[in-house]
């Protein structure tokens, strides 16, 4: 999928290869990695360079093992493959994986006015969920006390700032209020992350740790 226009940050794939993201924030990614060439090459990109810097530490130690392994041991984590586009549906397998399944097999909550959500995450605070906004209509008010990050997998969305479709990702914080409205003709589906108790600002240097062993 390359009509993509709103482009993942740096920060969050070099978090993601690490394995450094909470996980509802691993889980937008993932999402977004599957639908996004652009995202792929550029994780692939981070990979590698974590691989790079880390060989130059420690020479002797990294020898034998495979850049996956290496990746896997900073992370405390198992090794992991680059999400996949999906095959059928609108979920991809990251997401689907989570659900149960695709769209129709989401276990959907009202929110009032047509509007409903479903969390599929939720650690401290630290969530992430699906929301259905019907055509035509704006989404459930929400505040950024943290940061937040909507991923689109149906229909579009509009806001003060611009137009999201399949595939797009938008990022706020507390600095930024928006409106986000869903487009008429079609029932828009997005993958929302929050994080409302930890300060991102705050974990994002640390995500860069592995890879410049600052
Ligand atoms: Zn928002």
């Amino acid at each position: 999928m390359n009509d993509i226009k709103h482009h993942i940050s740096d920060d969050l794939l070099m978090g993601y290869a690490a394995g450094a993201l909470p996980q509802a924030f691993d889980l937008v990614v993932a999402t977004h990695v599957s639908l996004s060439d652009d995202a792929r090459a550029r994780l692939a990109g981070f990979e590698e360079l974590g691989g790079a810097v880390l060989s130059d530490m420690d020479e002797a130690d990294l020898a034998e093992d495979s850049l996956e392994q290496t990746l896997a041991r900073i992370s405390g984590e198992t090794p992991r493959s680059t999400p996949k586009p999906p095959l059928n549906g609108i979920f991809p397998a990251p997401l689907q994986k989570i659900v149960g399944g695709d769209e129709d097999a989401v276990k959907w909550r009202s929110l009032g006015t047509g509007a409903k959500q479903a969390v599929l995450h939720d650690d401290d605070g630290v969530s992430a969920r699906l929301l259905y906004i019907p055509a035509g209509q704006a989404m459930p008010e929400h505040g950024h006390r943290g940061m937040e990050l909507t991923l689109v997998l149906k229909g579009a969305y509009r806001d003060e700032n611009d137009r999201f479709a399949r595939g797009d990702v938008e990022f706020a914080d507390q600095d930024m209020d928006h409106t986000p409205i869903a487009e008429a003709g079609e029932d828009c589906i997005c993958l929302v992350a929050n994080d409302q108790r930890l300060r991102f600002k705050g974990i994002l240097p640390r995500i860069a740790q592995p890879f410049f062993g600052i």
